[in-house]
């Protein structure tokens, strides 16, 4: 049986994985992932790589090294399209042919047709990202370094995140704790008080789907870092440096980033198939598109219904991972003439960081706000990182910066 894997995401990544452990059960099973790029970005570590808390090579890890199975042929190419019919998947490199395709090419920013926001706006999403906002970051502390003025320092220093999710809140808080514990030590011109930090959301409240008393917590802690939170604030337009709300006030800011949404993947938009207004396609309770039982679609890229609530399934790294388990599960099952339960979703938890040693999380009865949340964030994720290697480099990473200062060196 061959499987055809589009995407060496969490989702991508780890089914091939799986599928590995598993062979003994799936004899002649060939796995082909094409995928992008030839490593495994873990995303949750991103702002923590901005800050330098962590080095940025230690996000990823080799696709090659993590899948160095026979079985496993590793294509780093893009995929185009695919012939449902011929059961084909076109690549920017050559054709290949499934068996079984699973369609895991996760999700891009969604600025949701604002005018100016892809514009003006830097995301968070893919690797060069991360040294894009990072060395933005730097680069306005150099420029802010060389004036004698407070207002044009301002200018340079007043940074907008728009989308208070969790990814919006860590960027704010991180950026925030690292320009108040490292960077203000080593640029002297600059006056504390030219530093602007706002956190924009059109909705009013923060952190959707945690629970209040954790929010309530993670906003009065945001207020204490002088970060400046504004809810209700619903983006109409970005022009350059102007931000402007549709209640008709606006606000001027010199690095603007986006993180208030994600949509599929461009590949999965174009595949012709109805998509949500998230580009995703909608899979039944198999994960396998509707009549087509050869085609599975994971992760960001699908509109999963959890059968618990009757809502989509969020685009999480947990989701993507239990469906991976499941699909390689399913197809076992399948090859052995099994039948098999539909997929379930089991919420272990939610966590976020606020700042580096300060967090909220929620692990399945259990609520924890600071230090001792912050400690379990880090160890769940830790937890999670595939392979030794990368393990005992992020955990050297920390212990690094118990005891120095991060690295504050702008490299292009
Ligand atoms: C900054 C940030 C922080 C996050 N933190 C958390 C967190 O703390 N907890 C949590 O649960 N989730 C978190 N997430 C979300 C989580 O990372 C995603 O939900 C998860 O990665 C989804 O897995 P996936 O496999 O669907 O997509 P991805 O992991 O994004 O993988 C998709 C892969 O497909 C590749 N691809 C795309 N198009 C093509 C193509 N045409 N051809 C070939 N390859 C293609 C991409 O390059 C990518 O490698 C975070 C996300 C971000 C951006």
């Amino acid at each position: 049986m061959r499987v055809v894997i589009v995407g060496g995401g969490f989702a991508g990544t780890f089914l091939a994985y799986y599928l590995c452990e598993m062979k003994a059960s799936l004899p002649g099973l060939e796995i082909i992932l094409i995928s992008r790029t030839n490593y495994l970005l873990f995303q949750p570590f991103m702002v923590e790589a901005i800050t330098g808390d962590i080095d940025i090579r230690h996000l990823i890890s080799p696709l090659r090294a993590m899948l160095n199975y026979p079985c496993v042929d590793i294509r780093t190419t893009d995929a185009e399209s695919v012939d449902f019919n011929r059961r084909i998947v076109y690549t920017s490199n050559g054709t290949v042919s499934y068996d079984k395709l699973i369609v895991a090419t996760g999700s891009e920013t969604n600025f949701y047709g604002i005018p100016g926001a892809k514009e003006s706006c830097l995301e968070l999403k893919q690797l060069k990202d991360v040294l894009i906002i990072r060395n933005t970051l730097l680069k306005s502390f150099e420029r802010a370094n060389i004036e004698e003025n407070k207002e044009t320092q301002s200018r340079h220093l007043t940074f907008a995140v728009i989308g208070a999710g969790p990814t919006g809140v860590e960027l704010a808080t991180g950026m925030c704790e690292f320009i108040h514990e490292t960077l203000l030590k080593y640029y002297h011109r600059v006056h504390i008080e030219a530093i602007n930090i706002l956190l924009i959301d059109a909705a009013p409240r923060l952190l959707p789907g945690f629970e209040t008393s954790l929010v309530e917590w993670a906003e009065n802690r945001i207020k204490h870092m002088n970060i400046k939170l504004m809810l209700n604030h619903k983006v109409q337009k970005i022009d350059g440096d102007i931000i402007e709300f549709t209640n008709g006030s606006s606000i001027e800011a010199r690095t603007i980033i986006w993180t208030a949404g994600i949509q599929a993947s461009s590949f999965v938009r174009s595949m012709g198939l109805p998509y949500d207004h998230l580009g995703r396609l909608s899979v039944d309770s198999k994960l396998k598109l509707p009549n087509r039982p050869d085609v599975f679609v994971l992760g960001d890229a699908a509109r999963a219904i959890n059968l618990k609530t009757g809502e989509p399934l969020p685009p999480e790294g947990q989701v993507a991972l239990q469906q991976a388990k499941y699909v390689a599960n399913l197809l076992v099952a399948e090859q052995e003439g099994r039948p098999y339960p539909a997929f379930k979703f089991i919420r272990l938890g939610r966590l976020a960081s606020l700042g580096s040693k300060n967090a909220i999380t929620q692990i399945l009865w259990f609520r924890f706000k600071g230090f001792k949340a912050w400690w379990l964030w880090r160890s769940v994720y830790l937890f999670r990182y595939r392979g030794m290697r990368n393990k005992l480099r992020i955990l050297f990473d920390w212990t690094f910066s118990l005891f120095f200062d991060r690295d504050i060196s702008l490299i292009e």
